[in-house]
C-alpha cells in the first residue's frame, strides 16, 4: 500500500465529515440536544378538582351533582354537611366529601367559592 492510498483515504473522510457537517448546518439532519432532552418535569398532575391547585370554579350546587365515581362511573352522592372550608393561598376552596353509593368509593373535590 502506498501512502497515497493512506493519505487519499483519510482526505476521503475528512471530507465527508466536513461535508455533513455543513450539510447539518445548513438544512439541520441531526436533532439538537434541546430537542432530545427529556421535557421538564412539571409535577405529579392532578384531574380538575382533585387537588387545591385545579380546584373548580362555579357554584357549589352544581358541582355537587353529576360527579362520577372513578372506580365504577356511578353518579356519586353528597352530603353538605359534610363540606370543608380550606385555604390555598389567598383563595378559599371548599371540599366536597363524595361517596358512590355502588362501591363506597370516597373522593374529595375542591371547589372555589364564589
Ligand atoms: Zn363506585
Amino acid at each position: 500500500m502506498t501512502p497515497w492510498v493512506v493519505l487519499g483515504t483519510i482526505a476521503i473522510v475528512a471530507a465527508m465529515i466536513g461535508g455533513g457537517v455543513l450539510l447539518d448546518r445548513r438544512i439541520g439532519v441531526l436533532p439538537r440536544p434541546r430537542e432530545l432532552a427529556a421535557p421538564p418535569d412539571r409535577g405529579p398532575h392532578h384531574a380538575p378538582g382533585e387537588a387545591p391547585e385545579t380546584a373548580l370554579a362555579g357554584p357549589l350546587d352544581r358541582r355537587r351533582h353529576g360527579q362520577r365515581c372513578p372506580a365504577c362511573r356511578a353518579r356519586m352522592s353528597c352530603d353538605p354537611a359534610s363540606d370543608q372550608v380550606v385555604r390555598y393561598g389567598d383563595r378559599e376552596l371548599v371540599v366536597i366529601a363524595l361517596v358512590c353509593p355502588k362501591c363506597a368509593a370516597h373522593r374529595g373535590l375542591y371547589v372555589a367559592r364564589a
